[in-house]
């Protein structure tokens, strides 16, 4: 079983959360300036890469907070979990 650590729960089950893709996307400050190319780019592109990747994760079986990870595709290791300023909402 894959334990990941919770910032405030600690460690807990892999079923208890859920992914929340990739982190760190900021939402551009003026949207309605951005060509369509762009704006696609921004909703539904992705790195998807091999490797560490930044990740967001939600223990919604637990406190339901949201974090942030650095999780290595690859091996599944996770490293570096970190508080999100994110709060509730869907993924
Ligand atoms: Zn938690």
């Amino acid at each position: 079983m894959l334990l990941i650590k919770c910032p405030w729960c600690g460690e807990r089950a892999e079923s208890e959360f859920a992914a929340g893709g990739e982190a760190g996307i900021v939402r551009p400050v003026n949207p309605e300036s951005l060509s369509d190319e762009a704006w696609g780019d921004y909703l539904f592109m992705r790195q998807n890469k091999r490797g560490l990747q930044h990740e967001q994760w939600q223990h919604i079986h637990g406190c339901r907070r949201w974090f942030t990870v650095y999780r290595d595709t690859v091996s599944y290791a996770f490293q570096e979990v970190a508080e999100s300023v994110r709060e509730g909402g869907a993924a």
